[in-house]
């Protein structure tokens, strides 16, 4: 007997960081920003009234606001709900080849379940021993590639070079690089963009600038990989960018001072931090984004999250080979990660 279920398209989700429901938590588990976002976005005073009206289809003012900020022209800017939305988009636009899409096997850990969705074929090169990516991996035939700069959950940033070597070798597909953490001590792979026209930039609003709860990200890349985004976009959902977003994201890009400021906030704790772990006996490797990846060779990492769990610190724990001993912590306020520190002093080893 055949039914409904038969013809059900069958995936398995991804599954976002715990967001609790009970109060007085640390929430060092989704890499947040601590701090809220800039005031001249908390204190624009937004036209409700207007929301009758279907938002610019084309969100010109954002794409306009981002490709100022970066210097490029606005018809090499995309923009979309969070990075994933932006990623999604160009795994569908970019990844139809028969041959193999590559990304690493610890990384974020969407692009396997986009590439599910899409009926995308894909291999995951192996990081080397000290999570680092090796570039000669991907110098084989491939379908295109995605990794994020820095990596996730490693903490781990390459620098420019690299990620040029990667496209040079790889002019016949596409190259995504994912730069949700690079404000926080990465190098951009914007200057390349216009040295390549396959490869392709994306942000997002929800780390950095301290705006997950309003879902934008974005891309940057050569006006023809542009186009053909907004092309697969404009086929499946016209209005994704709603009116409020358009406004408030624009207005973050107007407070450089600001966004330096709390970017750096968050990046003093993380190295106050790291030094104050290693004198407990964590590990960790250098992070340039806003959490770290730490490890104890004798206080299992699933015993700490369950623990921190107890005292209402919330973490991120993966039960996944190689990384199933580590701990992506979040950096928050200087205050939460002292009363981290001194839960993690309170652990006998
Ligand atoms: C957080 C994150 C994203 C998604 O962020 P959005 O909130 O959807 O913009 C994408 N890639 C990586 C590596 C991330 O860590």
């Amino acid at each position: 007997m055949s039914t409904w279920e038969d013809n059900v398209r069958r995936v398995v989700p991804y599954v976002p960081g715990e967001q609790p429901k009970i109060k007085d938590i640390i929430k060092l588990n989704t890499n947040e920003n601590p701090y809220p976002p800039s005031p001249m976005v908390i204190n624009k005073q937004l036209e409700l009234k207007n929301l009758r009206l279907y938002p610019d289809d084309k969100a010109l003012v954002l794409v306009d606001a981002i490709a100022d900020y970066h210097k490029v022209d606005s018809a090499q800017v995309f923009v979309g709900v969070g990075s994933d939305d932006v990623l999604a988009m160009a795994f569908m636009t970019f990844f139809n080849s028969d041959k193999k899409i590559l990304f690493p096997d610890i990384t974020y850990s969407f692009y396997d379940v986009w590439a599910e969705l899409l009926g995308i074929p894909y291999r995951q090169p192996a990081l080397d021993e000290n999570f680092r990516l090796v570039k000669e991996d991907y110098y084989v035939e491939n379908g295109g590639i995605v990794f994020p700069n820095p990596n996730a959950p490693t903490s781990i940033a390459e620098p420019v070079s690299f990620v040029e070597d990667i496209v040079k070798h790889n002019k016949d597909v596409v190259v995504i690089v994912d730069e949700a953490y690079v404000d926080f001590g990465g190098e951009s792979a914007l200057s390349l963009i216009d040295k390549y026209d396959n490869l392709l930039v994306v942000r997002t609003y929800s780390k950095s600038r301290s705006m997950a709860g309003i879902r934008i990200g974005y891309a940057i890349g050569s006006k023809k990989l542009i186009k053909y985004m907004n092309d697969v976009k404009f086929s499946y959902n016209s209005y994704t960018m709603n009116m409020p977003s358009q406004i408030l994201g624009t207005e973050s890009l107007k407070d450089e001072a600001y966004f330096r400021e709390t970017v750096n906030k968050v990046i003093d704790t993380r190295e106050w931090f790291s030094k104050e772990i290693s004198e407990l006996g964590f590990k960790c490797p250098k992070s340039s984004t806003n959490f770290i990846f730490m490890t104890h060779d004798k206080i299992p990492a699933k015993e700490i999250f369950e623990k921190a769990r107890d005292n209402k610190i919330y973490v991120r724990y993966f039960n996944k080979p190689r990384i199933d001993n580590y701990l992506r912590v979040t950096i928050g306020t200087r205050e939460e990660m002292e009363i981290f520190l001194e839960f993690l002093k309170s652990l006998e080893a």
